[in-house]
């Protein structure tokens, strides 16, 4: 291999990183407190159209210690959709609940409003206490949490309202979608509780971290205290079971830097995607990924929808194009196909089951030139054309 391969996401780190981490090394403030995690978590809220944010060491930590802010427990049910990364379902169950799966929409890839209409209208009960339960098993339903696949919010202005009727807090995996826009707006007043991840291979990046926002103050400032062990006071006083989970000022440091170039990483994306559309537009088999018209800036990951037609399945075109320098990799596998989740409740997944075999993103790191997105074309149209 002559030419440097093309990886799938990467962070995009500069001279302003660089000086920010190291003024907050000199500073002092290396742990769980200090200037810059509030600054973090004031731009953080700034961007998402709220008040208050709760900087967490990772989207992860944010889910779970949102859904134990509303009241999730042991036993109860989650209902939220298959197809996400593994981290949606694994904080469900730190939580003590189980995932109830249901299908997405194959126009957006989120969670299927009527999958969930059906389920709340028809196969739930009230006790005698007016808790919402699921009528097969009899276990109560804690909350909704859809995730904004690739960044793209779910169709909310259906989801929040169907929730509200029956009761139930939503807490949304937007773990790919900071800077998205819904109908126009910042995505941070749509659900109770909006989580992020600042993950290495995000739209921005903490090294690891997460934060929650939401429209209530008061509901962001409790995951806050439950994330900082519950602590009352300066003291050693804990007014419940806590946790952990906050993010350090070093790491704050550094995703204040990354969120002043947000709008240029947004914009960033939006270019590589519509290289990609332009390319693969019209080539039989070939699909792009959702977008609707009520979403905009939600380009964290995008690609093709690769099928069988074409002569080729995604595995062996992830190895060909390995093999020629381009670092892809096959996408989500549903949670309803993992060992730990195989048997969690679930409703029939006919679009997931079908869609997740053929998803294929393509490289789209911020940093990535015009002469890199074009060779990432011509190898892939290459490579379809060599089977066809
Ligand atoms: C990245 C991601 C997460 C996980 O966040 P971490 O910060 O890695 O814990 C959760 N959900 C989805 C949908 C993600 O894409």
């Amino acid at each position: 291999m002559t030419r440097r391969d093309i990886p799938l996401a990467v962070p995009n780190i500069g001279a302003a990183e660089e000086a920010s981490v190291l003024a907050a090394v000199r500073s002092g403030w290396v742990s769980t407190v200090g200037p810059a995690v509030d600054e973090f978590e004031l731009g953080i809220a700034r961007v998402s159209g709220v008040e208050k944010a709760a900087a967490v060491a990772a989207g992860t930590m944010g889910l779970h210690v949102a859904l134990v802010a509303l009241g999730v427990g042991r036993g109860d049910l989650v209902i939220g959709p298959s197809y996400t990364f593994a981290a949606t379902a694994n904080a469900v169950s730190h939580a003590g609940a189980t995932p109830y799966f249901l299908d997405i929409d194959p126009r957006s890839w989120t969670l299927d409003p009527e999958a969930l209409t059906d389920l709340l209208e028809n196969r739930t009960e009230r006790d005698a206490d007016g808790v919402l339960r699921l009528a097969a098993d009899g276990r109560r339903i804690g909350a909704v949490m859809p995730v904004y696949t690739n960044g793209h919010p779910a169709d909310m202005d259906t989801i929040v309202p169907l929730c509200r009727r029956f009761g139930l807090p939503v807490v949304a995996d937007a773990a790919a979608a900071i800077g998205s826009l819904y109908k126009g707006e910042p995505i941070g007043r749509l659900a109770d509780l909006t989580v992020y991840s600042f993950n290495g291979n995000k739209t921005i990046t903490t090294g690891g971290g997460g934060a929650v926002v939401g429209p209530e103050p008061a509901l962001v400032a409790r995951v806050k205290h439950l994330a900082s062990t519950a602590r009352v006071g300066s003291g050693y006083d804990h007014d419940e079971v806590g946790f952990n989970y906050r993010m350090t000022n070093l790491e704050a440091a550094l995703g204040n830097a990354q969120l002043a170039r947000l709008d240029e990483f947004v914009a960033a994306k939006q270019r590589i995607r519509r290289a990609y559309e332009t390319a693969f537009a019209g080539l039989q088999g070939i699909s792009p990924f959702p977008s609707s018209g009520n979403v905009s800036r939600a380009d964290w990951f995008f690609g093709i929808v690769v099928d069988p037609s074409t002569g080729w399945n995604v595995p062996d075109l992830v190895a060909a194009l390995n093999e020629r320098g381009i670092g892809v990799r096959t996408f989500w596998k549903p949670m309803h196909l993992q060992p730990a989740f195989r048997d969690a409740p679930r409703d029939a997944l006919p679009v997931t089951e079908v869609l997740w075999p053929k998803v294929l993103p393509l490289p789209c790191s911020t940093d990535l030139g015009d002469g890199d997105v074009a060779r990432v074309i011509e190898t892939v149209r290459g490579l379809l054309e060599t089977h066809a």
